[in-house]
């Protein structure tokens, strides 16, 4: 049976770890071509070689640091060069820097987070979207935001800001696609807590404050209705429909993938 992206080329980033190798691993699965890019080589490499092996869609790694406009146009031509085009972009990469209050952030602290988390999915369709018109296919672009892109989220602030930029600036990108009729789709998927490494990494930012790693299933236990995080490959589903013809009329729109995060609180007058 043919899987559900055959004969697509998705083009994933930040897809050495996490939530972005998920997407690399089930986009192949279902029979996608997919050049992942991150700045971790050797967990990239890694990945790419275990889906090569197993058989399904290919896959192939190249270094990219996301904000770098000068590689952009590198990356594009490899989808094109080795795949043959492009259909799919999962705007992935992303850091999340946590600080006690904004007030601790340094701007050079603000500046960075915007560059990967904003930039990098700016530049991601300023260069992905004339391969996908080039293709002539049409395609489906799929931005990871976050809870934190629909609500506020205290000590971070600035995350907060980059991921509600990413949310609105998907909604816009839907609009100009249609408005083109270039049957390219866009839209914003929102994972609640996740059990990635990014949790590990957070602390590294911080201005001052706590000083151990975050654990994902700890802060889940206490803050997400269905009691567990979620788990990447949670999220690379929601993506597979996204990227797959399944979703053909969805565009411009919210996935939601928080284990109820959004929906309210259990344990309220009316709830028991
Ligand atoms: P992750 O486990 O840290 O994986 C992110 C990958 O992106 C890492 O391999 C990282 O490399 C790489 N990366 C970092 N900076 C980059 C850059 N400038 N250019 C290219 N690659 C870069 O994170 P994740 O949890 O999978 O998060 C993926 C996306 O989901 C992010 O946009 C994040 O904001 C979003 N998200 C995550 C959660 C969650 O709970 N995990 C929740 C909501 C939204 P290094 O390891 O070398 O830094």
């Amino acid at each position: 049976m043919a899987g559900q992206v055959q004969g697509k080329v998705a083009l994933v980033t930040g897809a050495a770890c996490g939530i972005g190798a998920a997407c690399a691993e089930v986009l192949a699965r279902e029979g996608a071509d997919v050049l992942m890019t991150d700045i971790d080589d050797a967990r990239g490499e890694a990945l790419a070689a275990t889906i090569n092996a197993r058989g399904a869609g290919r896959a192939h790694y190249m270094h990219q640091d996301v904000a770098e406009e000068a590689r952009w146009p590198e990356v594009v031509a490899e989808a094109e060069r080795r795949f043959g085009g492009l259909q799919v972009l999962v705007c992935n990469a992303g850091i999340g820097i946590m600080v006690p209050s904004v007030l601790d952030m340094s701007l050079s602290e603000w500046r960075r987070q915007m560059a990967i988390n904003v930039d990098g999915v700016f530049l991601n369709v300023k260069y992905g979207i004339p391969a996908i018109r080039r293709a002539g296919k049409g395609g489906s672009v799929v931005m990871i935001s976050s809870v934190a892109g629909l609500r506020g989220s205290a000590g971070l602030a600035g995350y907060s800001a980059t991921k509600g930029a990413v949310r609105l600036f998907a909604k816009s990108v839907a609009l100009e696609c249609a408005g083109a009729r270039d049957n390219i789709r866009c839209n914003s998927v929102h994972p609640g807590i996740i059990a990635t490494p990014i949790w590990e990494k957070i602390p590294a930012g911080m201005g001052g404050g706590r000083n151990a790693p975050i654990d994902p299933h700890q802060l889940a236990a206490a803050g997400v209705p269905i009691g567990v995080a979620s788990e990447a490959k949670d999220i690379a589903e929601g993506v597979l429909w996204l990227a797959c013809d399944a979703s053909r009329h969805v565009t411009g729109s919210e996935l939601v993938i928080d284990g109820g995060m959004t929906a309210g609180r259990i344990g309220s007058i009316g709830q028991r």
